[in-house]
């Protein structure tokens, strides 16, 4: 089951205030429902792949309009081989309309956010509950990037959900695509605190497990570049006073060399590999990191010499 799947069946077995039911299934019909009929004789039709999204419908509308709905079952033959589930008002569907705040006309349904049902906060989030039922979808968050959408019919709907979501201070995005107006969420952080402002505390908890895990891994390979970046700093010094050990070597001749920077020289070149510690460890007496340091500037010195007098 997909991260965006698993969501959802978590969100249609949360429990509600029937204020927040009535809101909830606003956005769901507003979202999935359509109209058909002679204007005296309407059909309202709720359509969902989902099975607990169809029994969430067909529950809510009971609860909340008390009026009598069938669910339908149609087999996808082509594409996708996904039942649709259809949910049927066939009395009163106008009255269930109005109640819920849906308006229509010969096009179908037609309304913004119905803000009369939107004077709490626990409505206004049931509402984006319903709406992420009925239109949304979100990446799973161990993959490459985070996004969480809702799809609307038309640009109005949009806007006020849109207006909703700032309230909360989300910051949601809107693209224009061919199925509608799609409202986007990229950030991990808001895309956790929509989930938790909707009720999917298990999907939350998942996303936070993983947005972790994540921050964890990049900070690792931060550190590892960091420490491959400083052995390169030491790698290039060896390389460095190698050389110029090398040339003192051919031109005045290690044995000419003062005592203690001829056993730093001497060192250096049977151990290219060691740090300055080790170096320092490793010398008559045992030698600090910054006494080894600077026997090795004497040996640079040296050579900046050597070449300057062959020059
Ligand atoms: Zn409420």
């Amino acid at each position: 089951m997909s991260f965006a799947s698993q969501t959802k069946k978590e969100l249609t077995g949360t429990v509600g205030k029937k204020c927040c039911k009535r809101a909830e299934l606003s956005a769901l019909i507003r979202l999935n429902g359509s109209l058909n009929g002679p204007p005296n004789r309407l059909v309202l039709d709720v359509t969902t792949e989902n099975a607990a999204i169809a029994r969430r419908i067909y529950t809510l509308l009971k609860e909340v309009s008390g009026v009598p709905a069938e669910v339908l079952v149609r087999k996808k033959m082509r594409l996708k081989k996904n039942n649709i589930y259809m949910v049927r008002v066939s009395r009163g569907a106008a009255a269930v309309l109005e109640g819920l705040g849906i308006g229509w006309d010969g096009a179908g349904l037609r309304s913004e956010v119905p803000d009369a049902l939107l004077q709490q906060d626990c409505c206004r989030r049931a509402y984006m509950r319903g709406a992420f039922l009925a239109a949304g979808s979100v990446n799973n968050p161990e993959g490459s990037s985070y996004h969480l959408e809702i799809t609307f019919h038309d640009l109005p709907h949009c806007r006020g959900f849109l207006r909703l979501m700032e309230g909360y201070d989300l910051g949601g995005r809107v693209i224009e695509r061919k199925k509608g107006y799609v409202v986007y969420l990229k950030e991990g952080e808001k895309i956790v605190e929509f989930l938790n402002l909707i009720g999917a505390h298990q999907a939350l908890l998942r996303f936070e497990d993983v947005r972790i895990l994540k921050g964890m891994r990049n900070q690792v390979n931060r550190l590892v570049n960091c420490e491959t970046a400083n052995l390169n700093k030491t790698i290039q010094a060896a390389v460095r006073q190698i050389e110029n050990i090398r040339l003192l070597e051919r031109t005045i001749g290690l044995e000419n060399l003062p005592p203690k920077l001829r056993e730093v020289a001497e060192l250096r070149l049977r151990h290219p590999e060691i740090n300055l510690q080790e170096l320092g460890a490793m010398l008559g007496g045992g030698v600090t990191k910054s006494g080894v340091n600077h026997r090795l500037r004497k040996l640079d010195e040296w050579a900046r010499r050597v070449r300057e007098s062959r020059s």
